[in-house]
């Protein structure tokens, strides 16, 4: 065994280091199934991790990174030997297990999913945990039963890589979708990706009433806090609204109005620990129903080099849709 370059988080005394550096493959975590990472991705809980923000790390040394794609080295999992492309999201692994920014991976075979037919390594982690998280609101809301006849659907936080895929994904399903942004000019880039408006976030982040006018039957929220509440109250009768994030704040300042008057639902989303059969049928939907070109739109490429210092782009809600992180 030998060493692979990583970035690796060490707890300080005055919080964390951060470096790029060579990792001993010995240290590696257990797992049943050692990967040769070829790309990652720059996620706003990576930017939590980079930055120390918020104590998304539990381990440390901690090599960060969320999720990855890359290639079986070896196995000792039934459904996996070497030379299997596969994908990784969630599993606390740049959080709790060693994870995706470092040539080498090793994690339990029940974690990963097989590269998604139709998706090159580089296009499923355009996708990532962001667009596979924007998947899993489409389905709980189709799940819900609302659907575009109801009216219009609104993502908040549309210029960011989950609202980004969103936006694609409920667009390419029929949807009037309502993009929400903070980033007014971006206007003509959420309309590519098939919004029909723009609403300028400004309206929806301050206090507001416990009902206002009826203006969406469902949502996706990446934005919580204030957003979150008022997007619930201007929410149509018996709609729904998946609620996956946390960028404006992770409070939820709202009343049971919208439930008990309006029947609203409010639908919790959790990439996470997802089960299996659910995770691949994201996956495999991932694939038939976005629109490539509009995931090469959003997407942007940065080597392995680049990403320690990327950390506060992303927190301060500067990067524009997708980040893929080319390791090898
Ligand atoms: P991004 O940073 O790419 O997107 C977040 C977007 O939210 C920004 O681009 C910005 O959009 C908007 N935003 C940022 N700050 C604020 C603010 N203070 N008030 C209102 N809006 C703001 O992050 P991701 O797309 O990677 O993740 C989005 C959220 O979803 C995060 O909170 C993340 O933790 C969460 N998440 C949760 C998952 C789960 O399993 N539940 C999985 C994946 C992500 P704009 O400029 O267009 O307004």
């Amino acid at each position: 065994m030998g060493t692979f370059k990583a970035w690796v988080i060490e707890k300080t005394e005055g919080g964390q280091s951060l470096a790029f550096r060579d990792f001993d493959e010995a240290d590696l975590m257990d797992g049943d199934v050692t990967v040769r990472v070829t790309h990652s991705t720059l996620n706003y809980k990576d930017g939590l991790a980079l930055t120390g923000r918020s104590p998304v790390v539990r381990r440390f040394p901690m090599i960060p990174g969320i999720d990855f794609a890359g290639v079986v080295e070896t196995s000792g999992h039934d459904e996996y030997k070497p030379g299997d492309p596969v994908v990784l999201t969630g599993w606390g692994v740049g959080e709790t297990h060693l994870g995706a920014y470092g040539q080498k991976a090793r994690v339990r075979g029940d974690w990963l999913v097989p590269l998604p037919d139709g998706l090159t390594p580089e296009q499923a982690m355009a996708v990532g945990t962001a667009g596979y998280t924007a998947m899993l609101c489409l389905m709980a809301l189709d799940a819900h039963g609302v659907k575009p006849s109801d009216g219009p659907a609104l993502v908040t936080g549309a210029s960011g890589g989950v609202g980004s895929v969103a936006v694609a994904l409920l667009a390419r399903a029929g949807w009037h979708v309502i993009a929400s942004t903070g980033r007014t000019g971006e206007g003509d880039y959420l309309k590519s990706l098939g919004a029909a408006e723009i609403l300028d976030r400004a309206e929806l982040e301050k206090p507001g009433r416990p009902l206002g006018k009826e203006r969406w039957a469902a949502a996706v929220d990446a934005v919580g806090s204030q957003t979150l509440a008022n997007v619930l109250s201007m929410t149509k009768a018996d709609g729904a609204v998946a609620a996956c994030g946390l960028a404006q704040g992770m409070d939820l300042p709202t009343s049971v109005a919208p439930f008990i008057l309006r029947g609203v639902s409010l639908l919790g989303i959790n990439s996470v620990t997802t089960p299996r059969d659910k995770r691949r049928a994201a996956w495999g939907r991932i694939a038939r129903e976005l629109d490539l070109g509009k995931l090469a739109a959003m997407t942007r490429t940065v080597e392995l080099e680049e990403v320690g210092t990327m950390g506060d782009e992303i927190l301060s809600g500067h990067v524009r849709g997708r980040t893929v992180v080319r390791v090898a």
